[in-house]
């Protein structure tokens, strides 16, 4: 039993008490007042009684006095026979009959005195004939026989019954006041007494009251303090309550942040490990591109010698026919090679001047092959658009990754639109995009679209929601950086079920653009000839083709394997003005030996010859030399060592028009090789 439950049935008992006794007293209280009034009703009636008592002896007593005073009439009426005085005696006698009825009627409840009031009743009417006869007697004036009368009638044994009579009446009437009063006198101390103890009682109701009164207090007061307890009880349990749910709260709060960190971190692990692995990829792509770019230079430079010496000798279309779909083959090889090294983020941006809806042009076929017939594809170009400073690579790869996530997004079913248009953008209309001119181009298909949550993530790296495989997470995230690096914006509007358009918005260019013609320009008739090339390169059969070619240029090419063999052989032929060197090779890499040369011979010209421009060849190390791309035919190189020669001879005398042309923008091309 707790405390509380112990108070509350002490209160009970103590209340049940209290009202017991208050109860009883009440009771008792009924009583005496009944009692009290029963009591004074007794003594009103012992009171009525005795009133009762007192008239019945004062009409005994005018009964006797009547009849005495009526006899003593007559005694004189006889003797001296006044009229007056005979009717006072008949009064009397009258009188003392009515009062004799009146006692009748008061004693006929008594049966001992209604029968001494009838015995006196008839003492009465014997007594009165008596006298009657003498009063007749004297009326008659017989003066004499009225006192013979009168005088027998003194004798008469009536009068003493009379008297004996009215004095038992009286005495029973003394008997009966003498009980009266006893009974009035008990009754009245039986009242006061009661009144007394009815006082005692109201004292002690009084006394009572008083005390349920301080019990009733004291309990309010307890239950007041009861209740304030309770009351505190209550709270406390409820701030208990509430902080058990805070701490509740708190705990699932940390869990959850845990479960958070636990799943942001495996994420974080898992992008660590891919990240290491597309590293890897990375390098070993780059490396790949490497080897294969220096093998298809062999390729296409023997390919393209043996065409021209068989055109010299006149030699057999079919031949040249052979050689051509070799040509073509070793070209796409060359053109793969560049995706990957793209892929693998490991050139540079090389941005040029491009006219874009030329570049969308030349695409398409390769698009048709890549993405497979089920896909329709459609463009929209604007006639007049404007032309962008981009690298075309990166931008044919954008296009490429844009039109391959549409493809999957379409299931390899629907249609393809690729649109090309120019617009004037304010400042942050688009992204971050500043105010300026702008060409968009928009890749748009009818798939499946992106939810909320993933538009959010797609241009994170390696976000991908497509089955380990299929999707590296890479399309949008390199097409995102190489925009920006492009000071450009893209955007993306996606519905769920409806579809996606993602646009690239690049600034427009206002320079000359390059031609992106596949179809080879002719080398010009006036280009140089005969001029001595010192030709570096470590791969012994690039060097023989490379020598090949500016042999066939019409060059005098001195060729040699490294950069020390190099520097030795310029030693003894101050007459080489051009270096035409690999970029990546054991030992000295073709910018260190450019520089070495620098030292002694700042004049010399340098032509950078690579298949893959990464980590050994980055853009401070390539100032000062033009680069120039493996595979190469025999045209490109021509125009590239024209080229070089165009700027010595500009920097050495004062050039012709033709030369300042096309010398910027070789020059900036080289800048941004970085
Ligand atoms: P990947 O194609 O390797 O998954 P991307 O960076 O190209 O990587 O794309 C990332 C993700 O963005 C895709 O996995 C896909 O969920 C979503 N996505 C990209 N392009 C589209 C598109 N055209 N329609 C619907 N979803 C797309
Ligand atoms: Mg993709």
């Amino acid at each position: 039993m707790t405390g509380s439950e112990w108070e509350g049935s002490g209160r009970s008992w103590r209340g049940g008490i209290a009202l017991g006794a208050a109860l009883v007293l009440a009771l008792m209280l009924i009583a005496l007042i009944l009692r009290v009034s029963n009591a004074a009703h007794a003594r009103d009636q012992a009171a009525s009684a005795e009133r009762h008592a007192y008239n019945v002896m004062l009409l005994v007593r005018g009964v006797g006095g009547s009849m005495a005073r009526s006899e003593a009439a007559l005694g004189r009426f006889i003797l001296n026979g006044d009229p007056n005085v005979g009717t006072i005696y008949y009064d009397e006698w009258v009188d003392a009959g009515s009062q004799l009825d009146q006692l009748k009627a008061l004693t006929h409840d008594d049966p001992d005195q209604a029968q001494l009031v009838a015995g006196l009743d008839l003492l009465y009417d014997q007594r009165g004939d008596e006298l009657a006869q003498a009063a007749a007697q004297a009326a008659q004036r017989k003066g004499w026989q009225a006192v013979k009368l009168f005088s027998r009638a003194a004798e008469s044994n009536t009068v003493p019954s009379i008297t004996r009579s009215l004095v038992a009446i009286e005495q029973g009437q003394r008997q009966i006041l003498a009980t009266r009063a006893q009974q009035s006198q008990d009754l009245t101390s039986e009242a006061n007494s009661f009144a007394y103890l009815l006082s005692l009682t109201g004292i002690a109701l009084v006394l009572v009251a008083v005390g349920l009164g301080f019990a009733t207090a004291y309990a309010l007061a307890e239950r007041r303090r009861s209740d304030a307890l309770a009351d505190e009880e209550t709270g406390r349990a409820f701030s208990l309550e509430s902080a058990v749910a805070e701490r509740t709260r708190e705990l699932s709060q940390t869990n959850r942040r845990l479960e958070t960190e636990m799943a942001e971190r495996a994420a974080a692990e898992a992008q660590l490990r891919q990240a290491q692995k597309m590293d890897a990829v990375g390098r070993l792509t780059g490396g790949i591109a490497h080897d294969f770019n220096n093998m298809l230079a062999v390729v296409v430079g023997g390919l393209e010698l043996a065409r021209r010496r068989l055109e010299k000798m006149g030699g057999g279309d079919e031949v040249t026919r052979q050689i051509d779909s070799a040509m073509e083959g070793a070209e796409r090889a060359a053109a793969l090679t560049r995706r990957l090294l793209g892929f693998a983020r490991a050139e540079p941006l090389l941005p040029e001047g491009l006219d874009p809806a030329a570049l969308i042009a030349g695409m398409l076929d390769m698009l048709d092959r890549t993405i497979g017939e089920r896909v329709e594809i459609a463009t929209e170009v604007a006639p007049d658009a404007w032309s962008v400073w981009v690298d075309k690579h990166q931008l044919e790869n954008a296009i490429l990754n844009l039109a391959v996530n549409a493809r999957d997004a379409m299931a390899g079913h629907g249609r393809l639109l690729i649109a090309l248009d120019n617009l004037a953008l304010d400042d942050g209309e688009v992204g971050d995009a500043a105010a300026g001119d702008y060409v968009r181009i928009r890749v748009e298909d009818v798939g499946a679209g992106m939810s909320a949550a993933v538009l959010e993530r797609v241009f994170e790296p390696f976000f991908t929601t497509k089955p380990a495989g299929q999707g590296t997470g890479l399309g949008l995230s390199q097409i995102f950086g190489f925009v920006r690096e492009s000071q450009g914006e893209v955007a993306i509007r996606s519905t769920e079920g409806v579809g996606t358009a993602v646009s690239l918005y690049l600034p427009r260019y206002a320079g000359a653009t390059a031609s992106v013609d596949p179809i080879e320009p002719p080398l010009p008739a006036n280009a140089p000839t005969g001029e001595p090339i010192l030709l570096v390169e470590d791969d012994p059969r690039v060097l023989a083709a490379t020598r090949g070619a500016l042999e066939e240029l019409g060059h005098r090419p001195v060729a040699c394997e490294s950069g020390t063999e190099a520097l030795a052989l310029l030693e003894t032929r101050p007459d080489l003005r051009l270096i035409v060197t690999d970029v990546v090779m054991p030992g000295m890499t073709g910018p260190e030996l450019i520089a070495a040369v620098r030292l002694q011979r700042p004049d010399i010209g340098a032509l950078f010859v690579s298949g893959f421009v990464g980590e050994a060849g980055d853009a401070t190390n390539l100032a000062g030399g033009e680069l120039l791309r493996k595979p190469f035919t025999i045209a490109q190189l021509g125009r590239a060592v024209g080229d070089a020669l165009a700027k010595l001879d500009a920097a050495a005398a004062p050039a012709p028009a033709t030369a300042r042309i096309s010398a910027p923008r070789r020059a900036r091309r080289a800048a941004a090789a970085g």
